[in-house]
């Protein structure tokens, strides 16, 4: 009999997938991370519009939304880049900063051009990430933030990772996000951060 889910995080992205399941292994009696934690698809969960106006405001719209739709326990992040210079954008619409909605290379490129007059001292930005739970009756809503600072590099390096992670080098690093392994930037990540804040909360939640 295939397993009931208890957890849904509202997402398609299987490697966000991967992290809750590895940060939630272990920690809840009885919960079998590898067929109870499960992503959108897996329930018909909705797309959510991101209509808010903060990354946390989204997070919660799309918890709560995917857990009144689902009847189950939902996780939702939210996350970009923000950049001192331009007072914290892309921000929310990092995903689309260039105009069509998930094309990293063009946003990157966007990005840099913009900053092409900006010295080494003042290319100081973060990824910054919300993370929100949310129980379908609305009793239980908590969001948790994450951010990673770095600078910005002024050419990519680095193959690994997605959209912006080959221009943020973290701080006291020498390395650019895309140069680093996965599990090396789940250790410092903003959504690592965001969803380690929430591991309390869930473990209760299913507890
Ligand atoms: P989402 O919240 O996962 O949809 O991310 C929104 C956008 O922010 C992505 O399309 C990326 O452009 C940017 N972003 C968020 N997190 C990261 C990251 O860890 N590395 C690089 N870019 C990121």
């Amino acid at each position: 009999m295939a397993a009931t889910p208890r957890l849904v995080l509202a997402t398609h992205n299987q490697g966000k997938l991967r992290e809750l399941r590895e940060l939630l292994r272990g920690q809840v009696p009885g919960l079998d991370v590898d067929t109870q934690v499960v992503d959108a698809g897996a329930v018909g969960a909705p797309d959510v519009k991101e209509t808010g106006t903060t990354f946390a405001e989204n997070s919660l719209l799309k918890a709560r939304e995917v857990a009144r739709h689902t009847g189950l326990l939902a996780i939702a992040d939210d996350s970009g880049l923000a950049v001192d210079v331009l007072g914290g954008a892309p921000g929310i619409f990092s995903a689309r900063w260039s105009g069509t909605h998930g094309n990293d290379g063009a946003n990157l490129a966007l990005l840099l051009a913009q900053l092409s007059d900006i010295d080494a001292d003042h290319r100081g930005a973060g990824f910054v990430c919300a993370a929100a739970l949310a129980s379908p009756d609305g009793s239980l809503e908590v969001v948790e933030h994450g951010e990673l600072r770095g600078t910005l590099l002024a050419a990519p390096r680095g193959e690994g990772g997605f959209g912006y992670d080959p221009i943020l080098q973290p701080l006291g690093m020498d390395r650019s996000c895309a140069e680093l392994a996965p599990a090396e930037k789940n250790a410092i990540s903003h959504r690592g951060q965001a969803f380690r804040a929430l591991l309390p909360h869930i473990i209760s939640a299913l507890a």
